[in-house]
């Protein structure tokens, strides 16, 4: 009789990976190999006169306080791909 292990071991990593602990730094790390998703998340979350975020306040209708959640894995994301292009450039 066959077993589905390909489809169990899937189903095992995804649950492994739903950790919100574990999930701010890799978000960034994963980010930053995707330069047009922080770019625009940069450009959208940005603080209004009231230091509230302007990309926040469509979806909760009051706002984040600025620098929210969103702008800091992006900006986070930023400084690992402008360090990996410091590495590039100092290495070669
Ligand atoms: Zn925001």
């Amino acid at each position: 009789m066959e077993q589905p292990e390909t489809y169990a071991q899937g189903t095992a990593d995804a649950d492994a990976a739903a950790d919100p602990q574990e999930a701010a730094v890799p978000m960034a790390a994963i980010m930053s190999g995707m330069p047009e998703v922080w770019r625009k998340l940069l450009a959208a979350h940005v603080p209004d006169r009231l230091g509230r975020c302007s990309g926040c306040r469509s979806a909760t209708g009051s706002g984040e306080r600025w620098p929210c959640s969103l702008h800091r894995i992006a900006s986070d994301a930023q400084r690992l791909h402008d360090q990996d292009l410091a590495r590039a450039v100092d290495s070669d």
